[in-house]
């Protein structure tokens, strides 16, 4: 399959009209999407990404009336949370509408729905004239795609259409919340902090990360995700790698990311001192990138306070330590 680069928003949503799927920028990071009503479609995203059949996909709307095509008996907590938010870099668990397929949820019941507020996001929903379905637009167990050389990347000849823009500004993907639980729960930590959802829901919960015998209610529970193939190891901080023996070849190979400048530069093959937590957070997927094409065998990332944009850092990385387990 040829796949067609595009900075036009309603060429790339003539594809989707079409059945195809399409790479698209958001706040967060590119998705990859398709109609959501369209089982056909939605899995080609399946296909193309290489994702399990179990991981669901959220659904892009970009006009808040789209939210009663896809979810019922919203909830008082998710109304306050879409009143205040939308739109917005958080995705809201939801009970979906008979309409919706199943490919789409992973055969929950239950749907994630999202209005980015990126203004290139919502021209090409519109222009889609449906909720638009989309994952991240890299291959599964891949780190999440932040530019449109990322999606190429991984995905070129795999799908139809990228609509190409800059870097995505954020970096890391939406927040998750689970509103159809008891008490609504934070599934994924993103740029919507558990300080600013407090502070408008009292009483919602950061989701234990690992429940024996549940099923995962958030693939980012259950698959290791935002991992480059090079060993990810955290650090307390930058003067930690100095410290540490390790073997010179390794050293070589090795590559840092962290706030602080290490004292030995000499030895890192990538180096990425990074000017704040957002910035930290940007750069950390196309990091990830250029230490596996430049085929770094360690990475060394250090670790920042867990607090607002920090808790969603410190959850990526982790992840891609593996420390989660
Ligand atoms: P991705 O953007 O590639 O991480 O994929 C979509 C994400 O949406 C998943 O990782 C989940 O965290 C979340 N998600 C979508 N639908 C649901 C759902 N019905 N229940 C729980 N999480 C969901
Ligand atoms: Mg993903």
């Amino acid at each position: 399959m040829q796949t067609v680069l595009t900075r036009d928003p309603r060429e790339a949503a003539r594809f989707i009209k079409r059945g195809e799927t399409v790479a698209f920028p958001t706040e967060t990071v590119y998705g990859l999407g398709a109609n959501l009503f369209d089982e056909a479609a939605v899995a080609k995203i399946f296909a193309a990404k290489q994702r399990p059949p179990d991981n669901p996909l959220i659904a892009h709307i970009s006009d808040l009336r789209d939210l009663d095509l896809i979810a019922e008996n919203i909830n008082a907590t998710a109304r306050k949370l879409i009143e205040t938010f939308f739109p917005a870099p958080l995705t809201l668990v939801l009970h979906k509408r008979a309409r919706v397929p199943f490919a789409a949820t992973a055969g929950l019941e239950t749907i994630g729905v999202r209005m980015p507020r990126y203004e290139l996001a919502l021209e090409f929903i519109r222009a889609c004239r449906a909720p638009v379905a989309a994952p991240s637009a890299n291959l599964s167990g891949r780190p999440s795609p932040t530019t449109w050389q990322a999606v190429k990347e991984d995905l070129e000849g795999r799908i139809a259409c990228i609509l190409i823009d800059e870097q995505t500004e954020i970096g890391l993907e939406s927040t998750v919340v689970d509103c159809t639980s008891e008490a609504p729960r934070i599934l994924r930590a993103g740029s919507v902090t558990l300080e600013q959802l407090r502070a408008v829901v009292p009483e919602i919960q950061l989701a234990n990360i690992k429940i024996e015998n549940e099923p995962a209610r958030s693939p980012g529970m259950k698959y290791r995700h935002y991992a480059p193939r090079a060993r990810v190891h955290l650090i307390k901080d930058a003067n930690e790698l100095a410290a540490r023996e390790i073997a010179t070849r390794e050293q070589i190979e090795s590559a840092y990311i962290g706030l602080r400048e290490p004292k030995d530069l000499s030895r890192l093959k990538i180096c990425r001192v990074c000017a704040s937590v957002e910035d930290y957070a940007r750069e950390l997927f196309r990091f990830f990138r250029a230490c596996d094409a430049a085929d770094v065998q360690t990475i060394f990332c250090e670790r920042v306070e867990e607090k607002g944009l920090g808790a969603a850092l410190m959850e990526r990385l982790r992840k891609a330590a593996d420390e989660s387990e």
